[in-house]
């Protein structure tokens, strides 16, 4: 089947169904979709605020609607629409479900996001050596990309090839490293970003989680999408995180932008395991020595004032990102190494305070889960 013959086969499929009010959905006016990337379906309705629960059982029956088309193996649809009193009413918000873990993720004991205020200051290489870390202490550890305009896991984890779809249609994880990944990526090309902008996307997002068979886990990283607004609050409030691990580079302007991290997870009321200074120093090449271009121990003082824990400090170091382009991560390659050994105690001192609060957690020393 072509483009054209799927897509009338959807709408076919989308034709049958009704609002609650008995108003046919393809008539309805809130439709945005739908849109096909590979064997996959993607679908927005538009509702307001006070139609959350009325129209989930709508969703449902799109989804399963776009899911019945021939050769198609994974739907997606997004309940979406404008936050009351929103200053842009152009731009559509998702509405955020009450705050609790979608049952998919029931078999991941740990949610944890990785953050920063703004792009590019290692947050994605960070995630990934961090779950490297994790992996390292002997944990089932799972990582996603959310970033639909960057997504990096499959650059950072040299993942190639589409996932295989497994029970009940859901995608199996990929495996690297002796991580169990996921990224934007794979699931969702450039195309469907183009109808989801914005905080759109995020809702979606949350419902792509739970598309993707996890299994047992005992942390999930998150790889966030870079900011601070609506769209990443969407996430933190879908998604019932454990907590938040934020990256910030040493500048000033950046600590500023970690500290409105901290201020959005704050507000939903997810606890800051710590925050991560990344390209602290720079170790020369040629002599091996430190040059604290930025200054010292800012980062760690600036923790200190906003009250949370400070994990750590990663050097800038050629062999990093030498690393993280050629799809081997620095603790994948040497995790006794210097740079090894950083992320190693970052992902310890992590585990611990996710133990301390939930202390029901096994303890996993044995290498090879
Ligand atoms: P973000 O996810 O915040 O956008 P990335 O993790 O993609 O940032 O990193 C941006 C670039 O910086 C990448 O090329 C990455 O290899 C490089 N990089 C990140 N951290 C370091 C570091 N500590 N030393 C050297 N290069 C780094």
């Amino acid at each position: 089947m072509n483009d054209d013959q799927t897509l009338t086969a959807a709408r076919k499929a989308l034709a049958e169904l009704a609002l609650p009010d008995g108003t046919p959905l393809v008539d309805s006016g809130r439709l945005s979709g739908p849109v096909r990337v590979g064997n996959r379906l993607s679908l927005a309705i538009s509702i307001n605020e006070t139609e959350l629960q009325d129209f989930e059982s709508v969703r449902a029956k799109a989804e399963a609607a776009l899911l019945s088309v021939p050769r198609i193996d994974g739907a997606i649809v997004a309940l979406t629409g404008e936050k009351k009193g929103s200053p842009a009413p152009s731009a559509p918000t998702p509405i955020v479900q009450p705050k609790s873990k979608p049952p998919v993720l029931g078999g991941v004991r740990h949610v944890v996001a990785v953050a920063s205020g703004k792009g590019g200051v290692g947050k994605s290489t960070t995630s990934v050596n961090l779950a490297l870390g994790l992996r390292a202490l002997g944990l089932k550890v799972g990582i996603m990309d959310a970033d639909i305009h960057g997504p990096s896991l499959p650059t950072l984890l040299a993942l190639h090839g589409r996932p295989r779809v497994g029970r009940d249609r859901r995608l199996l994880p990929m495996q690297a490293h002796g991580l169990h990944a996921m990224s934007m990526g794979l699931m969702v090309d450039a195309e469907t970003a183009m109808i989801w902008r914005g905080p759109m996307i995020m809702s979606a997002i949350t419902q792509m989680l739970g598309d993707v068979d996890w299994g047992e886990l005992d942390v999930l990283i998150i790889d966030m999408p870079p900011g601070t607004g609506d769209a990443q609050l969407a996430i933190a409030q879908g998604t019932d995180l454990s907590g938040a691990v934020i990256v910030s580079t040493p500048q000033d302007l950046a600590l500023i932008d970690a500290r409105r991290g901290v201020a959005m997870f704050r507000k939903v009321d997810v606890p800051i395991l710590g925050v991560i200074e990344n390209m602290a120093h720079f170790i020369c090449p040629d002599c091996g020595s430190r040059h604290d271009v930025f200054g010292a121990g800012g980062a760690e003082a600036e923790a200190a004032r906003m009250d949370v824990p400070y994990l750590g400090a990663v050097p800038l170091t050629m062999d990093l990102r030498a690393a993280s382009d050629a799809g081997q991560p620095v603790v994948a390659r040497a995790p006794d190494g210097p740079l090894g050994t950083i992320y190693t105690a970052m992902a310890e001192a992590l585990w611990s305070s996710l133990e301390d609060a939930d202390p029901a957690v096994p303890q996993r020393q044995a290498q090879g889960v």
